[in-house]
């Protein structure tokens, strides 16, 4: 007989909306999920990907069992979990013995609980000397971490989700909201319809989207001049007298610089780079100007870029000018791709960080941290870790031998993926733990490690806004899968570090972490499981009786030394590879409403893959006629690196020059249909952030669509 049905409360596992969820759960498994109408970042709504998660659970593909292959090109085994720590820790240690701690890397995922990211993170910064630790938020949003911490003096988004309600003007720059983050886009929309005539939404984006759909002013900009726009519009401001002087002088410095460059940035010059009329940018001026709360919401269109930092720092600086920073409905308002980058950012998964929002190249931030891990300081290095593609870089050359992936698919998600299969052959050592074992990088693992996924394991996980919801575990993980956390605690003690991974529970590594934040930007001390099992709070939250903070910065003290936000001077650069006679388009990629990340998960729901189950090209009309395209017809697309097959949609809301292919398949499922097959692993100076949102390609129509000899897999 069939369990009644249960309801439990818990968040949705893919974007950083961070939606609440009730998750009915029948004979062991979830059979229902539904929106949570008390969480306050939903309100009860939820959209598609979450309502279909239940197929996403058990599909076949599930690491059941721990794997060795301890020779290449031989089978993997299955292993006790004590056997396949104790193999992983002797190899490591050989490695280290031979290479140092540098020639190993770790790479991570913004889908890890704040514990699993805590574990580990202190396993490799603080037991194994290296900053190696990285993860895909790195390929998500650390330009905005960077502009952030440069201009405000930390990293954290000033803003929360109830500040639409409050606002009358939202700048979106390079985000599809309404396809990768559905429910905040809805909030949006509702806000427009509630007061039409004042509220304007300015959409900043080479394709006409569906988010562009519901803007009043529509800029389809040329790829990468975000920050001629942004300095033009600011430049108007100035002339108009549409800024905010005194909050400039009293909570600002480095105004003088800004000024005088953006002053070289008329509304006629921006219009010929951006390519988009004049008036339109003086019109988007005027709206921001005179608004009484302005919102920018960005994303990957701004951060993946060689100019991502620059172009979040002029996004920043109109809002310093203006002083729509700290007030209700304002703020410069990264939104974040997945469920936990925030919390990821909070306890240092980022391979210059550590917990707490510190820097590991600040002496006073590693002993600190080493006082509480009960190192000797010099034990954390002071060098930066590499950064995540500077690793598949560093495995390529031969540099760094050994990598462990952590709930991530880097052979799909990562720019330039023959780079990634080049590094992933040459290590020594490849250690995949995973909830799935059938990705394109499991594939290469010589150690295969089953990982619990959601709702399979208890924990914490922070969402765009910053606030901290509790996910408990719901049913009991297939096989021998065990939480990542666990995973890294079994791995130190089977490296030696017993005592300082005695972890009992996931609990016990939050208590921990939590000791990291004391006095930090990101000061969680009142939280417990306890508190956010009645409900999810935002941080800073630094005693039981706390609130918690829904807007930063709104006494207007940034976490700067002297406590003012710092203007910084951008100028428009180009990317790094252009189009030229032999590729003349610019590829652009991004994401579709109804696929996640590499579709592990969201592939395995039937009714998501019903509406788009193949891969795409979206290529403007002229330039579809010039190369003989028809909508439809497969088409061959070509950079510098490699090659892609699809069928094209041929379309006028695309802009001249610009095509669009989303990322989400692999190589398994047909080679040529990887977009990053062809993009580039430029990137930004200061981020680090790969420029997946440009690269120059060649277009032509295929009637057979089988290149080389190699057919697509299906
Ligand atoms: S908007 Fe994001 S968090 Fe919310 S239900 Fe959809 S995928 Fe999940």
């Amino acid at each position: 007989m069939k369990d009644a049905a249960r309801a439990s409360g818990s968040i949705c596992p893919y974007c950083g909306v961070g939606c609440g969820v009730s998750v009915a759960i029948e004979g062991g498994s979830v059979s229902r999920i539904r929106g949570d109408a008390r969480h306050p970042a939903n309100f009860g709504e939820i959209c598609a990907k979450a309502v279909h998660l239940a197929p996403t659970i058990r599909p076949s593909g599930r690491a059941l069992y721990p794997l060795v292959r301890e020779r290449r090109g031989g089978a993997l085994m299955r292993k006790s979990w004590d056997d396949a720590l104790d193999y992983v820790a002797r190899r490591l240690r050989a490695i280290i013995a031979s290479s140092g701690p540098d020639a190993i890397a770790f790479y991570g995922s913004g889908q890890l609980m704040t514990e699993d990211y805590y574990v580990f993170n202190k396993l490799v910064k603080g037991f194994l000397s290296t900053n190696n630790f990285d993860t895909n938020s790195r390929l998500c949003m650390s330009s905005a971490v960077a502009a952030y911490t440069m201009a405000l003096g930390s990293d954290g988004p000033p803003c929360a989700y109830a500040d639409i309600e409050l606002a009358d003007l939202f700048l979106i720059v390079g985000s599809n909201t309404a396809w990768c983050h559905p429910i905040t886009s809805r909030r949006l929309e509702k806000r427009k319809r509630a007061d039409p005539e004042r509220v304007k939404i300015i959409v900043v984006d080479p394709r006409r989207t569906e988010t562009a759909d519901f803007a009043d002013l529509h800029l389809p900009i040329r790829p990468g001049t975000d920050i001629a726009l942004l300095n033009a519009m600011l430049s108007t401001m100035i002339r108009e007298g549409l800024i905010d002087d005194d909050f400039i002088r009293q909570h600002t410095t480095g105004w003088s610089a800004v000024r005088d460059r953006v002053l070289e940035w008329p509304q006629a010059r921006a219009a010929q780079i951006c390519q988009v009329p004049e008036g339109e940018i003086a019109r988007a001026a005027r709206w921001f100007g005179r608004a009484e709360a302005a919102m920018t919401l960005w994303s990957m269109g701004v951060n993946q870029s060689t100019s991502g930092t620059a172009k979040a720092l002029a996004i920043i600086n109109l809002h310093l000018a203006s002083g729509a920073i700290g007030r209700a409905g304002c703020g410069p308002f990264s939104l974040t791709g997945q469920p936990n980058a925030m919390g990821g950012r909070e306890v240092g998964g980022l391979s210059h960080l550590l917990p707490g929002y510190r820097r590991v190249e600040d002496s006073e931030h590693r002993a600190q941290v080493a006082h509480l891990w009960g190192v000797e300081p010099e034990r954390i290095s002071a060098r930066r870790g590499l950064s995540a593609v500077a690793m598949f870089e560093g495995l390529a050359r031969g540099a760094v031998k050994a990598i462990w992936i952590i709930c991530t698919n880097p052979a799909v998600s990562m720019p330039d993926l023959d780079l990634v299969d080049r590094a992933l052959r040459y290590a020594e050592l490849v250690v995949v733990q995973d909830s799935f074992e059938n990705t394109d990088t499991a594939a290469y693992a010589d150690v295969i490690l089953p990982a619990a996924q959601w709702p399979e394991k208890e924990g914490v996980m922070t969402n765009s806004e910053r606030r901290i919801s509790y996910l408990p575990r719901l049913v009991d993980p297939p096989g021998e899968a065990l939480p990542d956390w666990e995973i890294a605690a079994r791995a130190a003690r089977a490296l030696g570090f017993s005592e300082a991974f005695s972890f009992s529970s996931a609990e016990a590594a939050f208590e921990e972490y939590k000791l990291l934040t004391r006095g930090r930007p990101t000061d969680i001390s009142g939280l417990s499981y306890a508190r956010l099992r009645s409900g999810p709070v935002q941080w800073p939250c630094p005693d039981p009786h706390h609130p918690g903070t829904p807007r930063l910065y709104s006494d207007y003290k940034f976490n700067t030394q002297d406590g003012r936000a710092r203007f910084i001077a951008v100028d428009n650069l180009p990317p790094a590879e252009m189009p030229d006679a032999a590729f003349p388009l610019i590829l652009t990629t991004g994401r579709i409403r109804n696929q996640w990340h590499t579709m592990t998960r969201t592939g395995a729901a039937p009714a998501l893959v019903k509406a788009v189950p193949e891969p795409y090209i979206q290529i403007n009309s002229e330039d579809a006629a010039a190369a003989g395209i028809t909508d439809g017809c497969f088409a061959e697309v070509r950079s510098r690196r490699g090659l892609f097959v699809a069928q094209a949609r041929v379309t006028a809301e695309i802009a001249r020059g610009v095509c669009f292919i989303p990322f989400h398949w692999g190589r398994q499922r047909g080679f040529f249909k990887a977009a990053n097959n062809l993009t580039t692993r430029a990137r930004d100076s200061i981020s680090e952030q790969p420029e997946l949102k440009f690269c120059a390609i060649s277009v032509r129509r295929v009637d057979d669509p089988a290149p080389s000899g190699r057919m697509i897999v299906k």
